[in-house]
Parts: structure tokens; sequence; C-alpha cells
């Protein structure tokens, strides 16, 4: 997560020499507010710590560490999930709150930057005991959470279930006040979104079908023309039938691939998809549906033998796991885990587009050398970002107690994720910067200018 302050630094060095950027400011002032900047976007405004007093079903007190870091509320509330994991600490926590705080911006959401965690393995416990350290993380943080304070979100280790356990005891704490939008990913029953489950692996699939189809195809005549080798990656492979492989066969892949599987405007094919036993292969494209059918009934599992393929009449080799890195395909879609394309692997890998559906999963190293070669990477705070955004919705419905439907929930989703891209890619396309690169600059300074705004800079 250094790479993240890194990129803020830079970020903020190249819109300091834009003189449009921030025009009352003069030279000396200039360094000032860089400094103010960095020390304000490189710390969080509170560390919330607490141990967790709970009563094991066998009669034992624990004490279980846990966390709310609030980032910045310079656009709004804080946001952001609250992850379950027996690895889970402070720094991390604070990294991803500071992550929340970039996307927001980046996606115009009202909101700042926030991230819990408690440190424990979820299925070391009981329903109970998993409810009862639920009830105590709002009880202990009662006094800093709220619809209009800090509105936390499922992450790793928590899903519906516990935004829902938690919702009901704001509301138990709060009585008479608004709770509906205290949380948000809750169960639809609940006051949650329609779409929610389905919005970040949808993001994930819009933000490469507009780079590729709606956007190159209609800027293809000024994209030929500029020096950009991003741009040219782009064009060479926008006529193509794009072979796709994803790294990740959960919530947000499976439904990447079904997004991927059905599209008509782009010529694609899923030739490979894998989970954390195996991959599965088929040059000609993977019968998607039979494998979403599959994981449903088989505990999220893909098939792993050759035997139980033919049994359910689906066509497709059985690979070795890490070798879908590294396949001769065109487009990777990372939907796994944090770190998957390392210095160990970054030269083997043949894909020219990359979609980071995962947060982080490429180290900074080999980012810099699929830059260099120009690999054109779709990042996280871009890509995967349709979480947020329906979590906004869901606020915003919770708050009016009307309620979207599915489709209006998508179609506000690829709306909005279309006015970023549209934000950002005419300058990607014309500089030389990475993706990711434009996406900080873009964030970072909104950021600047509304904290300039409101006077947080003298
Ligand atoms: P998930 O738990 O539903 O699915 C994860 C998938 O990755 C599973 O199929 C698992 O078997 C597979 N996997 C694990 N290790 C692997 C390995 N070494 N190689 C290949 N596959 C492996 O999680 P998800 O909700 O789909 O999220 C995927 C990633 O995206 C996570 O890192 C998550 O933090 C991140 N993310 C998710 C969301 C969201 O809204 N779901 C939003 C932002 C970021």
């Amino acid at each position: 997560m250094q790479r993240q302050q890194t990129i803020i630094e830079e970020s903020l060095k190249a819109i300091m020499e834009d003189e449009e950027f921030l025009p009352d400011l003069k030279s000396q002032t200039r360094e000032q507010a860089y400094k103010s900047l960095v020390a304000l976007l490189s710390t969080p405004n509170h560390v919330h710590k607490s141990f967790l007093r709970v009563a094991l079903e066998n009669g034992t007190i624990v004490r279980v560490p846990a966390f709310r870091v609030q980032h910045s509320d310079t656009v709004g509330p804080y946001k952001g999930g609250i992850r379950f994991h027996e690895s889970v600490n402070e720094e991390e926590v604070a990294n991803l709150a500071k992550l929340m705080t970039l996307k927001n911006a980046l996606h115009e959401l009202p909101f700042g930057g926030g991230k819990g965690g408690v440190v424990i393995n979820p299925k070391e416990y009981s329903v109970k005991e998993l409810n009862l350290i639920c009830k105590k993380y709002v009880q202990y943080f009662n006094d800093i959470l709220g619809p209009d304070k800090d509105i936390p979100a499922p992450d790793v280790g928590t899903g519906e279930r516990e935004m829902d356990w938690m919702m009901g005891e704001f509301k138990n704490i709060h009585p008479g006040e608004p709770y509906r939008n205290s949380f948000t990913g809750k169960s639809i029953v609940n006051g949650g979104s329609l779409g929610r489950r389905e919005s970040t692996g949808k993001g994930v699939y819009f933000t490469f079908r507009y780079m590729m189809h709606d956007f190159v195809k209609e800027n293809k005549k000024w994209l030929g023309e500029t020096e950009n080798r991003f741009a040219h990656t782009a064009l060479d492979h926008s006529d193509q039938k794009l072979k796709i492989a994803i790294q990740g066969f959960g919530n947000l892949g499976s439904v990447a691939a079904l997004e991927a599987y059905q599209c008509d405007d782009l010529q694609n094919k899923v030739v490979a998809v894998s989970d954390a036993g195996v991959m599965l292969y088929n040059e000609d494209g993977l019968d998607i549906p039979g494998l979403v059918q599959y994981t449903k009934d088989n505990d999220g599992d893909l098939p792993a033998s050759e035997e139980e393929l033919r049994h359910h009449d689906i066509n497709a080799d059985v690979k070795e796991r890490d070798d879908l890195l590294t396949l001769d395909v065109d487009v990777l879609i990372l939907a796994a885990l944090e770190d998957q394309i390392h210095n160990e692997n970054m030269e083997d890998i043949q894909a020219k587009l990359i979609v980071e559906g995962a947060n982080g999963p490429i180290t900074e190293e080999a980012d810099k050398y699929l830059a260099d070669k120009g690999v054109l990477i779709v990042p996280d705070i871009l890509a995967n970002a349709g979480g947020v955004i329906v979590s906004y919705y869901e606020w915003v419905q919770g708050r009016e107690a009307q309620f979207l439907t599915e489709d209006e929930v998508f179609k506000r989703l690829f709306d909005k994720m279309k006015g970023t891209m549209d934000t950002i890619l005419p300058q990607f396309f014309s500089d030389p910067f990475p993706l990711r690169q434009n996406c900080y600059i873009h964030s970072v300074m909104k950021l600047s200018t509304i904290m300039y705004r409101q006077g947080k800079l003298y």
C-alpha cells in the first residue's frame, strides 16, 4: 500500500504544476498547499480501536480487537466496509479507508472514506457468537456511526446477514431516529437495494465493455492519430473477437463472466475461469450459465474433475489453477485476491488488457513493468466501484423510504460509471500516464479543490 501513497504524492505534484488548478495560489503558497495536502491525504482523521467483550457459548469471555478508521469526511459522511478476518490490522484498515476516500471522490459520490475491521476468523464462531460480535461492534462504536456520520457496508468475511444485525442494533440504540440508511449491503427484505449483489461484477465488466466498445469505437479517429501507446493497445483489440480469462469465480468473477457471455455489443468469449481449486479451459468459450448453476448447487465451487464436467454436460479441460494468469488471451479479469501478478510471473503475462476486479491484484513492481510494456490496466479504483455506487443508491432509498426496481438500479449504476469514464478516458488517451495515475490525479484534484474551498489548507 506504499504504492497508494506514492501515487497520491505524484498526482499532487502533477496537479500543482498545472496553473489552472487553484489559480489564486502563488508559487510559494503552492508549495505549502502541496505539503498540507500530502499531510491531510496520507493520514486518517480518526482511528477508533476497541476490544469487544464477547461471551462465547462455552461460557468463556474473550476480548476481540476491532477497528473503525475514518480517513476523510471532506466530501460527505465516512463510508466503507467492515472486514472480519484473522489477519486484519490497523494499517490495512487505514489504507483501505484511504482508498475509499479516493474511490468515492473519483466517482463523485457524496461520501468520504472509512473502513472497519474485526480480528476474527468468522468460521471459528457460532452464529449466536457472530451475532453478539456484530451487536458489540455497534455498541462500542455507537457514537461515531450513523446515517450522516459513518455508514458501514460488508467486506471480506461479512455480508447482508451481518449488516442486518448491525442495523437492528443501531435501531435499538436510537429509537425513533432514522436507521434504514445507517448500514448498506443489507438484505432486500430489510431495506437493501435490488441489484447490490451483482453490482460490482456488472460494473467491472461495464468498464471494460464501455472502453473497448462504446468509447474506442466512437473516438476511433482521434485515437488513431495520437502517439499514445495505450490508445493503440485499445484500438488494435477493439475489432477482434476477444479471448477473456477470469481469475476467481465468486460473487464478482461469476457475474462478470455472465455479463461477458451475454454481451452482444462486443465480440468476446470467456475461454478460462478459475477458483481456489482449479482452472477450466475451453478454446471455443465456456458454458458460463452452466458453470454458474453448478457453483450455486455446490457451495460456490467449480467442477474440479473431467468426470464431474461430463456429468453436468459441460465441455472444458481441467488445468492448473495459476496457469490461467499466463494464458495466451487478450483480456484478464482479476477477481480473486490481492498480489496475484508479481515479479515472478509478470514477464509471462500475455494479455494486453487487465481489469482489476479485486483490490490491488497487481504488485507495484509488476504494475510498472506491465504499464511500460503498453498493457492497458483498468485499475481497481475505477473498475470495482459498482458495490459502493449501489450502496449509495441503497442509502438514498433508505432515506426516502422509496425503492427502485432492479432495472432502475442498473441503469443508474451504468450511467454513473459512464460519467466517470467519460471524464477520465479523453485525458488518459491524450497523455503518457497509465490509467491508474489518471484516476488518482482526477480524484486528488477533486479532494484538494474541496479542501481548499472548505478552508482546510490555511
Ligand atoms: P468471493 O469470496 O465471492 O469470491 C472469491 C473467488 O476467488 C472464489 O471463487 C475463490 O474460490 C476464488 N479464489 C480464491 N483464491 C484463489 C486463487 N488463488 N486463484 C483463483 N481463484 C481464487 O469474493 P468476491 O466478492 O467475488 O470478491 C473478489 C475480490 O474482489 C475480493 O478480493 C474482494 O475483496 C474484492 N472486491 C469485492 C467487491 C464486492 O462487492 N464483491 C467489491 C470490491 C472488491
